[in-house]
């Protein structure tokens, strides 16, 4: 097994900055997920460490060796794309042991001279027959691709990388041809996988859910710079910026520009419309922004229905009157577009609640999984 070391890597596409001197260091086993908007240098950042795209600059580097000079084949990883190609007329066992019988034993000897194979018969057939249990594909071996169901095909082209006991896997959107209730099965899946084998995973999805129920840690990446880098509990609480706050959770948090000020000796936050008072920790972070423009931020989650008994007890410097725009009932919370004069919110509020759409509803905030962030730099103030 090996970790992945990212070295200040640049990639540039003739004026385009891919990916923008990322260093990222990801550890033996561990399941490293790399997220961010279409566009954000997720995808080439994966092809570099493959071998696939040459680095601009900088240093990739597979176990204790720098690859950057080391051909694909050479480095110890299987990748698995969005748009796995099966052979079609090779059934599950050929396809899955089709690149072991291809590889020969390194020799200076150039093809086609170099004709011994890495690995014989026996060595193929226990490899296949090995993941095939793993993956429940034991009785699909003799089938061909089209007579597989999508996740069955997904499975095989998961098993043709895992025969070939790389260190590393990299795998890019490789469940986003599957229909939902496969993709949430396939993902379960491929994290017991994970668990079983311990192989060093880089795993590249745009979508956030995916990354947050499979990463050990995520990579949030926007305009080809890692934004911030850390487990799903940690960036989902403590999100460093703008970005990665409104990145991470869905629905999205929401944002209200403010202005603190301070008042009888307590720190509150002026929306305008609203103004709700910041406990003593998270006021003592923002001191230095009294009389300054702040974004606060508040997850739709963190927001309760006063007449519901909820987590927070409400008080004065907690609790608005907001006008109920629309309901969208999801089982056993319902998404609430609410509005306090020009301010949006969004709220997950219990079912259990009486609101009704054009009626007033008293919430309250959970003021200390508030979030605040500078308008300038956007960075997270607490
Ligand atoms: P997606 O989720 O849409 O696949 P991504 O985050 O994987 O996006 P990349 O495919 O890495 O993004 O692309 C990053 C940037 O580099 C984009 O602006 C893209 O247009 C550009 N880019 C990628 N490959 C090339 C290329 N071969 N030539 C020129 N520009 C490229």
């Amino acid at each position: 097994m090996a970790g992945v070391i990212l070295r200040n890597l640049t990639k540039v596409f003739n004026k385009v900055v891919a990916v923008n001197n990322v260093n990222l260091e990801i550890r033996d086993s561990e399941f490293m997920v790399l997220v961010g908007p279409s566009g954000c240098g997720k995808t080439t950042a994966l092809r570099m460490i493959a071998g696939l795209e040459e680095a601009t600059s900088g240093e990739i580097i597979i176990g204790d060796r720098v690859v950057n000079d080391v051909s694909p084949k050479d480095r110890d990883i299987a990748m698995v794309f969005q748009n796995y190609a099966l052979y079609p007329h090779m059934n599950v066992y050929d396809n899955m042991s089709f690149g072991l019988r291809l590889k020969r034993v390194p020799t200076n000897l150039p093809w086609p001279f170099n004709t011994r194979r890495a690995f014989s018969e026996e060595e193929i057939d226990r490899r296949v027959n090995e993941a095939a249990e793993m993956l429940g594909l034991k009785h699909l071996l003799q089938r061909k691709p089209k007579e597989l169901s999508g996740g069955q095909r997904q499975r095989v082209a998961l098993g043709r990388a895992i025969v070939r006991e790389p260190k590393v896997f990299l795998m890019d959107e490789p469940l986003s041809n599957l229909d939902a209730k496969l993709r949430v099965q396939t993902r379960a899946e491929l994290i017991k996988l994970h668990r079983r084998l311990g192989i060093t995973t880089v795993y590249v999805t745009h979508d956030q859910v995916e990354a947050m129920t499979m990463g050990d840690r995520i990579a949030v990446m926007n305009n080809g710079v890692i934004q911030q880098c850390d487990t799903p509990l940690n960036l989902y609480n403590h999100p460093a910026n703008l970005f990665v706050a409104g990145f991470i959770g869905s629905p999205a948090m929401n944002f209200v520009p403010a202005t603190i000020v301070e008042r009888n000796g307590e720190l509150l936050v002026d929306a305008g419309s609203f103004q709700v008072t910041l406990p003593p920790e998270q006021a003592q972070k923002a001191r230095s922004y009294v009389g300054k423009r702040c974004i606060w931020g508040i997850r739709p989650e963190d927001i309760y229905d006063k007449s519901l008994p909820g987590l927070v007890q409400p008080t004065p410097g907690n609790t608005i009157t907001v006008d109920v725009d629309v309901v969208e009932p999801l089982g056993s919370d319902m998404e609430m577009y609410l509005k306090s004069n020009d301010i949006s919110l969004i709220a997950m509020i219990d079912s259990a609640s009486k609101a009704k759409v054009g009626g007033k509803l008293e919430i309250v905030f959970d003021m200390a999984k508030s979030h605040l962030f500078d308008p300038e730099t956007e960075q997270a103030i607490y």
